[in-house]
């Protein structure tokens, strides 16, 4: 699975300029997960990530290639939760090395249900809302938490070990990013192309007919390596069924 590799690979060039702290992932420093979502209400929180409309961004991209995510870590660029003050810009995105998936439906269901898992992790007082639209991540941080020691190092955690309940899941990056509203708004376009690259693969797994010709997907598949490819191949299986 190599169509969202570009994007990977931007990613981290764009981010390799910004200082960053890093965690290898240790389970038992993940933060506490509350099993559902948690009402944090605006007068018992500190903050919100993303909120009073600063930018926010979020998603998640799977791989085959190893030398994409090296290893189950946690990044930060920018200041830390307890560091915080007020709300601030944010990204949260989370790079995933899966096993040989395949190119075909399974490959498309298994990333679906990778990209699920954002919507299942319930870190305490850290109550997340995730537009789907806008590809925006909010999170309202409660001024408990923080008293606790909440950090994204404990929360990056509590995502990948989310990701590892799934089996296609070998390895897991997470990804915050916090303050830079510049940066996060160009995440926020990257963002947009992971989105386009999703729905392009879920019309080629619909069945859309394969003339790229009079198809208005031409300019992913233009830009995205493997989507083409992957769209002619099962119309070459297709016809020797
Ligand atoms: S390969 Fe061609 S027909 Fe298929 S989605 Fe891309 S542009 Fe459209």
């Amino acid at each position: 699975m190599e169509l969202y590799d570009h994007i990977i690979a931007e990613t981290r060039a764009r981010l390799s300029g910004m200082t960053a702290r890093r965690w290898d992932y240790d389970e038992t420093s993940a933060w506490r997960d509350m099993g559902a979502s948690e009402l944090v209400l605006l007068r018992d929180a500190a903050f919100e990530l993303g909120g009073s409309g600063k930018p926010s961004a979020n998603f998640t991209c799977v791989t085959t290639d190893e030398r994409l995510v090296p290893r189950d870590e946690v990044l930060l660029c920018g200041r830390d939760l307890t560091e915080l003050q007020g709300d601030v810009p944010f990204a949260r995105l989370a790079f995933l090395l899966s096993d040989g998936i395949g190119d075909d439906e399974a490959a498309y269901q298994a990333i679906r249900d990778m990209e699920f898992v954002k919507y299942h992790v319930f870190p305490e007082g850290y109550m997340v809302r995730v537009s789907s639209e806008s590809n925006r991540e909010q999170v309202r941080v409660s001024r408990r938490a923080l008293a606790r020691g909440v950090s994204f190092r404990a929360v990056g955690a509590a995502y990948i070990r989310g990701f590892h309940k799934n089996p296609h899941v070998r390895r897991a990056q997470l990804i915050f990013v916090t303050d830079d509203g510049a940066a996060v708004a160009e995440l926020a376009r990257t963002a947009k192309k992971v989105d386009g690259v999703t729905r392009t693969l879920t019309r080629i797994l619909e069945g859309i007919p394969a003339d790229c010709g009079s198809c208005s997907l031409k300019p992913v598949c233009d830009e995205v390596e493997g989507m083409r490819e992957l769209h002619f191949g099962m119309r070459r299986k297709e016809a020797a069924t």
